[in-house]
C-alpha cells in the first residue's frame, strides 16, 4: 500500500504542498501579467478582475491567510469575478502547476513524494474541518495529477 502524506498548512516536512507555502508565481490576469508571493494570493485576488483596486490590494497582502480574509470584507462581497465561482477549482489548479513549473525546488519535492498518496487534511484549518480533509481532497488529487505530468517530463 502506498504512504499516505497529510498536508495543508506550510509547515512541518510536507509544507512545500501548500498553496500558502512561500513560492511567487507569475501569472496572467485579464491580459497583464503580475507577480503573486503565493498560490494562494493568486487564488484569492482573481476573485476580482485585474483592473479592480481589490484585486491589488489582495495580491499585496503580507501572508496568504490575510488575503484570503480581506476577500471576506463587506466591501468585497460585490462585483467579483462573474465567473469565479464555477471555475476556482480550474484556477487553484491553474495557480499550483504554476508553482511547480516555475519553481523547480518545489517540482524537485514534489517528485520526491513518489507514489505517496496526498491528502488535505490538518486538525486546524476550517477548509480541513469543513470538506477537503473529509470530502473530496481536491488539492489532493490535483497535486498527484501535477506529480503524475512532471515525472513524464
Ligand atoms: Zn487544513
Amino acid at each position: 500500500m502506498a504512504a499516505e502524506i497529510k498536508f495543508c498548512l506550510p509547515i512541518g516536512k510536507w509544507w512545500f504542498l501548500s498553496p500558502y507555502a512561500e513560492f511567487p508565481i507569475k501569472m496572467e490576469v485579464d491580459g497583464g501579467m503580475y507577480e503573486f508571493p503565493t498560490v494562494e494570493h493568486y487564488y484569492q485576488s482573481v476573485k476580482f478582475y485585474a483592473d479592480d483596486a481589490r484585486f491589488h490590494k489582495v495580491m499585496c497582502q503580507k501572508s496568504p491567510d490575510e488575503a484570503r480574509l480581506l476577500t471576506k470584507m463587506p466591501d468585497y462581497r460585490n462585483n467579483r469575478r462573474a465567473d469565479f465561482e464555477e471555475n476556482k477549482y480550474a484556477l487553484m489548479e491553474k495557480g499550483m502547476r504554476a508553482k511547480f513549473a516555475q519553481n523547480s525546488a518545489a517540482a524537485e519535492m514534489l517528485k520526491k513524494t513518489g507514489d505517496a498518496v496526498l491528502i488535505k487534511s490538518c486538525a486546524v484549518c476550517y477548509k480541513c474541518g469543513f470538506g477537503e480533509g473529509s470530502g473530496e481532497n481536491r488539492l489532493g488529487k490535483m497535486l498527484m495529477k501535477i506529480r503524475e505530468e512532471l515525472s513524464a517530463m
